[in-house]
């Protein structure tokens, strides 16, 4: 991809995504308008088409095209602004809009495929501008070529006016005319096939990444509450049918309050970011978990763990927390951490078991701190 082009899907903004649309409609357009002016220089088809309404098309590709290009480069400084760019992307929309039903209504949309677009154009314009911009020009496509039927049915208008008696060779097409035709179709086809597995990859990877945020813990990127409880629950149950051990840990910083006081917030978030990478590093994800319950709250769920083996766990965990000095303006410090281990049991429930881990984790705490406290539950 030209570094261009990959600067502006990287960013992701509207005006990027307005600049994506120049850059995939433009080469339609001279793709189309080049063979407009291959036909027109071609004697052998001219008898086929009306050049009048023809050349009257290429002319408004020309001008579609200027107006593109000087859209494009009003957007092409903003493209790193996440400001909205409403008169730049109606305009656009507007202006891909009126060529095409030009080409459509010249050509004959039935005949010609081109009726397939539409639908293929709208679920791209989704994609590309805002749902406001999408909706007046679907709806302004839908009145123009609703308006051109009707002057046709009322025999004001001839059906596909750029097209001679000749471009039919009685029911069959002429060979370009025909050739051209096909493409179109196929293109047409192409684009629309396509659009329901692109959409549903949007969606499926937009509904991944909010599933991961909705488990997640902004500050350390740990597990959250919420799926720290989903996840007991769900080990409770297994731990039970299997009868195997499991334990749950509940640890807390040691006077975390005095680091927030001396060395700010800011210090105090690195310090909690640093426990989560301990934690998050000490413990076999996927089947463990590492969760923040909050503040400077955390917790442990361990399958297929004894206590005297996440005893192990959590001490290598607490040595490694209390070796580390932080270093904030000079100033070198350490930080603790309690924690309280409780096995399961087969007639446990969380609540029981959450409990017993609170009760080990006070002992722990007015045992001194820098400690680890572990019974069986009972
Ligand atoms: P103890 O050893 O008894 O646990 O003492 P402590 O100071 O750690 O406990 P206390 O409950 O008194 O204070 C917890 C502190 O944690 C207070 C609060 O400002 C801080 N805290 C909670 N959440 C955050 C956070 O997200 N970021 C930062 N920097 N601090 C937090
Ligand atoms: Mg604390
Ligand atoms: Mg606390």
């Amino acid at each position: 991809m030209p570094a261009a082009l990959r600067e502006i899907v990287n960013h992701d903004t509207p005006a990027g995504r307005s600049l994506i649309a120049i850059v995939t409609s433009l080469p339609f357009v001279l793709w189309q308008g080049g063979a407009y002016v291959a036909a027109l220089n071609d004697p052998s088809s001219l008898h086929e088409i009306n050049a009048d309404v023809v050349g009257g098309i290429v002319l408004l590709m020309v001008l579609g095209t200027f107006i593109q290009l000087g859209t494009g480069l009003w957007l092409w400084p903003r493209r790193r602004s996440p400001e909205p760019v409403f008169g730049a992307a109606l305009t656009l929309a507007l202006t891909i809009t009126v060529v095409f039903c030009a080409v459509m209504i010249a050509f004959g949309a039935f005949t010609s495929g081109a009726n397939l677009i539409p639908v293929g154009l709208l679920a791209i314009g989704l994609h590309l501008f805002e749902r406001r911009v999408v909706v007046i020009t679907f709806a302004t496509c839908l009145l123009i070529l609703l308006a051109a039927d009707i002057l046709v049915v009322a025999g004001r208008y001839h059906y596909a006016p750029a097209l001679t008696g000749e471009a039919f060779d009685g029911t069959t097409p002429a060979a370009w005319w025909g050739y051209w035709r096909t493409w179109l179709f196929y293109i047409g086809t192409t684009i629309l096939a396509s659009i329901p597995l692109w959409l549903y990859n949007q969606l499926d990877n937009q509904r991944r990444q909010l599933e991961e945020l909705s488990r997640t813990d902004g500050l350390t990127l740990l597990s959250n509450r919420r799926h720290f409880m989903e996840r007991l629950e769900t080990e409770m149950l297994r731990a039970r049918r299997y009868k195997r051990p499991f334990c749950v840990v509940l640890a807390d910083a040691d006077h975390f309050k005095n680091v927030n006081d001396s060395y700010g917030h800011h210090t105090g978030d690195e310090v909690l970011r640093h426990i989560g990478t301990l934690l998050g590093g000490g413990v076999r994800i996927p089947n463990d978990v590492a969760a923040r319950l909050g503040g400077e709250e955390f917790a442990l769920l361990l399958p297929e763990t004894t206590a005297a083996q996440a005893q192990g766990v959590c001490d290598r965990i607490r040595c490694q927390l209390r070796d580390h000095f932080f270093e904030v303006d000079g100033f070198r410090f350490n930080v603790t951490i309690s924690m309280g281990i409780a096995q399961g049991l087969a007639d446990d429930d969380a609540g029981t078991l959450l409990k017993a881990a609170d009760r080990n984790l006070y002992a722990a705490k007015s045992g001194g701190r820098d400690r680890v406290v572990s019974t069986v539950a009972n």
